[in-house]
């Protein structure tokens, strides 16, 4: 939301989605109603845009077969009928030749040519003086809709490939996707409409450290390409016109963060121990296989967290399992002996494959996602079973189930995970016998039978991001609720202490790879509720690891014990404040230096 301030300067706060600061001129992409791209296809691309529409075709096929499945099932064959007009168009064969003509003949991309086809059948159809055809002009647009809806799933990846200067990209939303793609050359920072601190776009500009301001509401609509802004990713502002003053504070901002970056190289080979002599376990999550690089740099004792998604994304089909055992093998091999924790596929919520035909789900972060998914698509999950498993014997892998419910689900996987092993024992195959195998917490049900889970796991692993929006009914992408999303609920903390408990109690050890062990202000907090391992975005570690270093273990669980007794969010949260910055003074982002 914009606010004036001085002479042509306007501030538009948002969510701080990932730190830094950065200014330049606007390029504006994805609007709410988005207009349809229009862009010069090379001549050897075309093919690949005619094939783009006819998967497009395939794809919008399949979703009315669903819909008149689902209908069909609800209120009977004749309700259903409807959807045959929508069958027909998709079928409609002078559509599609004229389509492809207009793709070859004016080297344009498939959802111009498509949508400038379509148009003109509208247009002809609601000019007849028909009753019959007119009201076939429904059916069509609502086809139409849905055939470019198809087409252009990934309509930010194209725009942004044709970035011609960097520049700071003001959009709608950036699916995760997309973000992955983002060129730091190219993309000095963006800011977005919707998301929350916990979308994995923002994740992602983290661990891209990319600065970014999300839950904007309607940026996309009130800046226009080629305007001036500057990005405050630690602040969550967005300031069109900066004036010199503005220009001069934000630059000394930067400075006091360069420098704090600098001090915190001190304890970059030091380990993540408390005052009290406490080891703690401090990894980095990672997203793709190049992130190895600044794991090491960042001093993190190896991967607590490998999103496997992103190599599953941007591709046409699925990553056989010799790529994925070459990818796997070599995060592993970069950052041995640490451990690495490789997590089982995660697809679904807000991260989608543009080649997999998936249903549109009315709630996907409660619908067909992560090991539901994958235990489902049994070939898709035995694939990475099996490259996982080969790449383990490096010695320092270990994997995690996403999203595990219940008891059922996780046997379910063991059993498949045992029967990998089986066929690479009968195909001469190796593999390490004795890979570690953990479930992630991030489903209320999960903890409430986390003692049966401990049983037959190695490891438990929190995803806080997941838990609170489970927990809380809040949905982590929106920033509308974004204010109700508190780590700090009394019922989180319960919920992370019987987590611990659970472990602890079974012999195992519980570690948090959610985004609050990225936050120096939570850190302490989870070290006192007992946490064994915390495992953040690489450019946070530094900050968690000095913090731990200045933290005394009996302190923090005074912290954890009065936060266990406390009924209010915000007096938690202000307690967990007082404490970092006592104990740290500098980290966080006022104006005194960290003492060294
Ligand atoms: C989480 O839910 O906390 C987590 C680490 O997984 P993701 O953010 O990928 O859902
Ligand atoms: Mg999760």
């Amino acid at each position: 939301m914009a606010e004036s301030a001085r002479s042509g300067e306007k501030v538009f706060r948002g969510i701080p989605a990932s730190v830094g600061i950065c200014c330049g001129k606007v390029v504006v992409l994805g609007k709410r109603d988005e207009a349809i791209p229009r862009w010069a296809v090379p001549e050897t691309e075309l093919g690949q845009q005619v094939e783009r529409v006819e998967q497009a075709l395939i794809q919008t096929r399949q979703q009315v077969l669903e819909i008149q499945r689902q209908v069909t099932a609800a209120m009977g064959a004749a309700d259903a009928s409807i959807f045959e007009a929508h069958l027909l168009v998709l079928e409609d064969r002078v559509l599609i030749d004229e389509v492809s003509r207009l793709i070859q003949e004016q080297k344009v991309n498939a959802e111009f040519a498509f949508s400038t086809v379509a148009d003109r059948y509208l247009a002809t159809l609601s000019a007849v003086n028909d009753e019959y055809l007119r009201e076939r002009v429904a059916d069509m647009r609502d086809v139409i809709a849905r055939v470019l809806g198809n087409l252009m799933g990934r309509p930010d990846e194209n725009l942004l490939r044709g970035l011609a200067a960097p520049g700071v990209v003001i959009s709608h939303d950036l699916t995760p996707s997309s973000t992955a793609l983002l060129d730091k050359k190219m993309v000095l920072g963006f800011a977005t409409d919707v998301g929350s601190k916990t979308s994995h776009t923002a994740i992602l500009a983290r661990s891209l450290q990319i600065p970014a301001v999300v839950g904007l509401h309607d940026i996309s609509e009130e800046l226009v390409s080629g305007q001036s802004v500057l990005v405050d990713g630690f602040n969550g502002l967005v300031i069109l016109n900066p004036t010199d003053q503005t220009l001069f504070e934000h630059g000394q901002l930067a400075r006091r963060q360069v420098t704090l970056q600098e001090k915190l190289r001190a304890v970059q080979t030091e380990p993540a121990v408390t005052l009290d002599g406490t080891r703690l376990v401090l990894s980095a999550n990672v997203e793709q296989a190049a992130d190895t690089e600044a794991v090491l740099a960042c001093g993190a004792e190896g991967v607590g967290l490998f999103r496997t998604e992103y190599l599953f994304i941007h591709r046409d089909a699925l990553p056989s399992e010799e790529e994925q055992y070459l990818a796997y093998r070599q995060v592993a091999a970069a950052l041995k002996p640490h451990p690495v924790v490789i997590r089982t596929l995660d697809l679904g919520g807000d991260k989608f494959l543009s080649h997999l035909p998936v249903p549109k789900e009315m709630n996907p972060f409660l619908g067909w996602r992560a090991i539901r998914f994958c235990l489902q698509e049994l070939s898709v999950f035995r694939t990475q079973l099996r490259a996982i498993l080969r790449a383990s014997t490096e010695g320092n892998i270990k994997m995690m189930y996403p999203m595990i419910s219940g008891l059922e689900e996780l046997n379910q996987a063991n059993a498949l995970v045992q029967e990998c092993k089986a066929a690479l024992r009968a195909e001469n195959i190796p593999f390490d016998p004795a890979l570690e195998v953990g479930a992630m917490i991030e489903i209320p049900s999960a903890v409430m039978v986390a003692d049966s889970l401990a049983k037959r796991v190695k490891f438990f692993s929190l995803g806080t991001n997941d838990l609170i929006q489970y927990t809380l009914a809040v949905d982590r992408m929106n920033e509308r609720i974004a204010h109700l999303y508190e780590p700090t609920h009394p019922a989180i903390l319960q919920l992370i202490r019987l987590t611990v408990e659970a472990a602890h109690r079974n012999g195992i050890w519980a570690g948090v790879c959610g985004e609050v062990a990225g936050d120096p202000v939570l850190a302490p907090l989870l070290l006192g509720l007992g946490v064994d391992e915390l495992s953040a975005a690489p450019p946070l570690v530094p900050s968690i690891k000095f913090l731990v270093r200045r933290t005394k273990l009996s302190e923090a669980k005074e912290l954890a014990e009065f936060a266990l007794n406390c009924e209010s969010p915000a007096e938690i949260l202000a307690r967990s404040q007082a404490f970092a910055h006592r104990v740290a003074p500098g980290l966080f982002n006022d104006q005194t230096e960290p003492a060294s």
